[in-house]
């Protein structure tokens, strides 16, 4: 049976920080193939890159890459829906191949707070990369026993290289004209370039 893991997010944009725990936990689970799935815009959060820029920058940062695909699964709906949906959409999609939902280690401490969790825990396992800020292994341990006592989630841990970055990191540094070559692959800082992305306040 083949395995392919799945990998939300905003994406605003994407970074190597992404890019390379996907690569890395590919190789880790031995997963055959990663789905990224940019998110469509959230109503609590002010984005002004639409969803259809997000996507597209994703594209063109894991164009050079066979085994990375995107799925406009959020991008393209209407409504917004609950991961749980979206999950099991996939799974109807990729229904011979067993499905993994990565994440980065802060996204593990936000999970208690997302709609239908306990649904969600049931349709599919987690695999969180940890996340360099995040290296207190207590507090990862009781994390992770309250979401397996309280909602039966299945999760694993695994170590990936530390890549300290984030999208709101990025953005901030775009907006300040510094650098971000080496940072975010080089087709989407001329995407962004082009397209005057992240210069103004919102
Ligand atoms: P923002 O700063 O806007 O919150 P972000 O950089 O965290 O953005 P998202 O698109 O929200 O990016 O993240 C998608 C997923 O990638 C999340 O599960 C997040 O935990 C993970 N992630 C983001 N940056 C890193 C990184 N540098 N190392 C490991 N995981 C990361």
């Amino acid at each position: 049976m083949k395995k392919y893991g799945i990998f939300g997010g905003t994406f605003n944009p994407i970074h190597y920080g992404h890019l390379m725990i996907c690569e890395y936990l590919k190789e880790e689970l031995g997963l055959d193939k990663i789905i990224f799935i940019p998110t469509g815009n959230p109503p609590h959060k002010d984005l002004d890159v639409s969803a259809r820029a997000r996507y597209e920058m994703v594209k063109l940062a894991i164009s050079s890459n066979p085994t990375f695909e995107i799925t406009d699964i959020e991008t393209n709906r209407i409504k917004l829906s609950y991961t749980v949906d979206t999950v099991r959409d996939l799974k109807k999609i990729y229904k011979d191949e067993k499905l993994f939902f990565l994440i980065g280690l802060d996204t593990l401490f936000q999970l208690k707070t997302w709609k239908k969790i306990e649904e969600l825990s049931g349709e599919i396992e987690f695999v969180v990369a940890l996340r360099p800020k995040y290296i207190d292994i207590e507090e990862i341990n009781r994390e992770l026993k309250f979401l397996r006592e309280n909602y039966g989630t299945k999760v694993e841990i695994i170590h990936t290289p530390l890549y300290e970055i984030s999208s709101t990191e990025l953005r901030d540094r775009i907006k300040e004209e510094k650098s971000v070559r080496y940072l975010i692959p080089e087709e989407v800082v001329n995407y962004i370039k082009e397209s005057g992305f992240y210069k103004d306040d919102l």
